[in-house]
């Protein structure tokens, strides 16, 4: 599944988000919790589409998809020189497939901000630097080896090497690797180095209590960082999302609708992962069970088939559709194919995000 890794200063309300979103997930029953590992917590994908489906469907079963968050404690600033716990959780942040980068934005004098006063630009620069500087090191090393290489004077050595000290430069400049225009061509040397300001970023802002209708001036400073690259960025209250966790679904409603909000911080955090990666969900219905799928944006029917099982991938034969809307409209499968909404498409179908499907394939 998914993996966010949650980043960000020393109190800033990493683990109370985290231990926040690691209680919904425990809290939700039949789903598989990742006890093995105390900084990894499994998500189910809240999804009100997927929970109508199952109530007109009827299924026995309902599988949303999941998401897990990985704790990455003790980014600070020195660490990618082996300061705090050093170099340990860089590695962590290479296995994730996106950055949730959470930044204070609230204000407490009770609680220590640990350089000083409140400045996201600042901080999140600190956090940005750090992975920069680590990136450099990769590079560096990786420039060294080609330089040994390159001596037979192979020129496709010689090409890298040019990618890698462009690379360099653009690193030292204080820029992060994302921002880096690789060339087709240089594709491949620029994604063998597997550098960790690469990774997309998603801008989690804490903010009071009081702050999370309106948002204020530090989640506006948040948003102009986020602009520069297009990221996406969410506003919670890690207080209030750990006060959530704890309620049932009723309870929880009546509670957000008192903040002022449409939804918890998990859902919208979930949400904008997904915007930030290009990923839509489908869905698979049936008297057995009622499913959430997580594909690429722009996927094509064959794709989305192999997500469920490579087999439904290569027999690929068409996939009938409708959309989730046009579904819960009509009230049924019978409904709809009477009605003659149930499409046939075939292997260039670009899927779209809530549709549901059934594949038929060869085995
Ligand atoms: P971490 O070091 O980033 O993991 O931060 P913690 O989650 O441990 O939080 C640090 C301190 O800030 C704790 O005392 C929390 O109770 C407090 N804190 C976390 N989130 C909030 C919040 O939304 N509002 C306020 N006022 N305090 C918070």
């Amino acid at each position: 599944s998914l993996r966010c890794g949650i980043v960000g200063l020393p109190n800033v309300g990493k683990s109370t988000l985290f231990n926040a979103l690691s209680d919904a997930g425990a809290d939700a029953a039949n789903f598989p919790f990742c006890t093995i590992d105390p900084n990894i917590g499994v998500v189910p994908v809240p999804d009100k589409r997927l929970d109508n489906l199952y109530e007109i469907v009827g299924s026995e079963e309902k599988i949303p998809t999941s998401v897990e968050f990985v704790d990455i404690a003790g980014l600070v600033k020195g660490a990618s020189e082996g300061k705090g716990k050093g170099n340990a959780f860089l590695s962590h942040i290479r296995e994730v497939d996106l950055i949730v980068h959470v930044v204070r934005c609230f204000d407490d004098e009770n609680v220590i901000h640990v350089e000083g006063d409140v400045n996201p630009t600042r901080d999140v620069h600190i956090i940005e630097d750090e992975l920069i500087l680590k990136d450099l090191e990769s590079v560096e090393k990786r420039l060294e080896s080609l330089k040994r290489d390159a001596k037979s004077g192979e020129k496709e050595d010689l090409k890298r090497m040019e990618v890698v000290q462009r690379l360099k430069e653009h690193l030292e400049n204080g820029n992060a690797a994302r921002t880096f225009d690789a060339k087709e061509e240089e594709q491949q040397a620029y994604r063998e180095l597997f550098l960790l300001s690469d990774k997309p970023v998603l801008y989690a802002c804490n903010v009071s209590e009081d702050d999370l209708d309106s948002g204020n001036q530090w989640v506006d400073e948040v948003q102009e960082i986020a602009d520069r690259f297009n990221d996406e960025v969410v506003t919670f209250c890690a207080k209030i999302e750990e006060e959530i966790a704890e309620l049932d679904e009723d309870e929880k409603q009546a509670f957000l609708e008192e903040l002022g909000v449409e939804s918890g911080g998990l859902e919208r955090l979930i949400r904008a992962a997904y915007k930030e990666l290009g990923l839509i969900t489908y869905f698979t219905t049936g008297p057995k069970e009622t499913r959430a799928w997580t594909v690429r944006k722009g996927a094509k029917a064959p794709e989305a088939a192999g997500v469920i099982h490579s087999d439904f991938e290569r027999g690929f034969i068409r996939a009938e559709t409708v959309s989730y809307k046009k579904y819960k409209e009509l009230g049924s499968e019978k409904a709809v194919k009477n009605a003659g909404e149930m499409r046939q498409e075939g292997k260039d179908y670009v899927v779209q995000d809530g549709d549901v499907m059934l594949f038929r394939f060869n085995v």
